[in-house]
């Protein structure tokens, strides 16, 4: 696919490695796991928006956009990575952190994420829980274009077809590094939320007949809602390059079993993925979303979902950031695990 007719600046330090997780594979007993590094992208501390910031700041300076205007939950890593795209490339960034998570406690709405937001000099309004915050993002992009600026507006997770197309890049990254090691990628799976990421990669790994089926662990919505949006996405996507024929809806496969207590909310699952990659290969997963779809992945290989001679890829979507505004959870779950040892 011919991404480079899109405007884009560059901001990922690509390609991410590809790394096998031998020791974990070794403790498991199978599948072959391997991990994308999409959380060593290298703007800011990494993660998965990075990739898609690169299309999106091209349109904004194509369009002589002069301040960035987005949206997320108040440790939400999209907002951090836009912020620091925003400063690098001389825009002024408002963000709108939504008070999506009840009962936060001082130590998740001032460190993490948002303390990084703070220090890349964006302006921060907050939001209660529930608004509908695409049309907040509006009503802030009128009061700017009123005030003299040129805004533009990125969604939720940057997770429209342009930012899509960064995830298209980097499911043809992947086929790329499969194709020089002649490893054949049986399953990819990762953590999927705003569906962007999730809607690249179906399109880049359909578009080029990859034949390798992509799993969306969902860290928010139920399942049918989660295709859904995932499907809309990729439809979207697959316009805006126009490949030939239909998207094929049947790529898109979601699994909400592992959500818990609603989006943010710690669950035993994710406290045991974040300490168990820690301890078996030094990598840190996040409390929102790595750390869900990582658990995910866990308990399907329990259950027997993946044959042991199958090489599945986890796409890990950065988001550690998050682990220091969750320190009380995950500290208390360290002890526990030193008491029963
Ligand atoms: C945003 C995010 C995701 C989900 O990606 P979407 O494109 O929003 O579905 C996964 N992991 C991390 C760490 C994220 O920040």
């Amino acid at each position: 696919m011919h991404l480079s007719r899109f405007p884009r600046v560059k901001l990922t330090q690509a390609p991410t490695p590809l790394q096998p997780l031998a020791r974990l594979t070794a403790l498991l007993g199978g599948p072959n796991l391997y991990i994308k590094r999409d959380d060593n992208t290298g703007l800011a501390l990494g993660g998965n928006k990075t990739r898609k910031l690169e299309f999106l700041i091209g349109e904004a300076l194509a369009r002589k956009a002069t301040h960035i205007v987005t949206q997320g939950a108040v440790q939400s890593n999209h907002v951090r990575q836009t912020v620091a795209a925003a400063a690098l490339h001389g825009l002024k960034a408002t963000v709108l952190l939504e008070e999506r998570v009840a009962e936060a406690d001082a130590i998740y709405r001032e460190n993490g994420n948002v303390l990084l937001d703070q220090i890349f000099g964006a302006s921060i309004e907050y939001r209660p829980a529930g608004l509908d915050m695409n049309q907040e993002l509006v009503a802030v992009g009128e009061r700017l274009r009123a005030a003299g600026e040129e805004p533009y507006l990125i969604p939720g997770g940057g997770s429209n077809p342009v930012g899509a197309l960064g995830y298209v890049e980097s499911a043809q990254e992947l086929i790329a590094q499969a194709n020089d090691r002649q490893l054949r990628i049986d399953h990819v799976v990762h953590a999927t939320g705003s569906a962007g990421t999730q809607a690249g990669l179906v399109v880049g790994l359909e578009g080029n007949n990859a034949q390798i089926p992509v799993l969306g662990i969902s860290v928010r919505a139920p399942r049918e809602k989660q295709e859904e949006n995932v499907a809309r996405l990729a439809q979207a996507t697959w316009e805006l390059l126009g490949i030939r024929g239909d998207f094929p809806r049947e790529a898109v496969e979601a699994n909400a079993d592992y959500v818990g207590g609603g989006y943010g909310v710690p669950t035993e699952g994710m406290l045991e993925a974040v300490q168990l990659l820690a301890r078996t290969e030094g990598i840190l997963l996040d409390p929102v979303y790595s750390g869900k779809g990582f658990a995910g992945l866990l308990d399907l290989i329990r259950k027997g979902r993946f044959r042991k001679d199958e090489n599945v890829v986890f796409v890990h979507t950065g988001g550690a950031v998050g682990l220091f505004a969750y320190q009380p959870v995950l500290a208390r779950h360290a002890a526990q695990a030193a008491q029963a040892s």
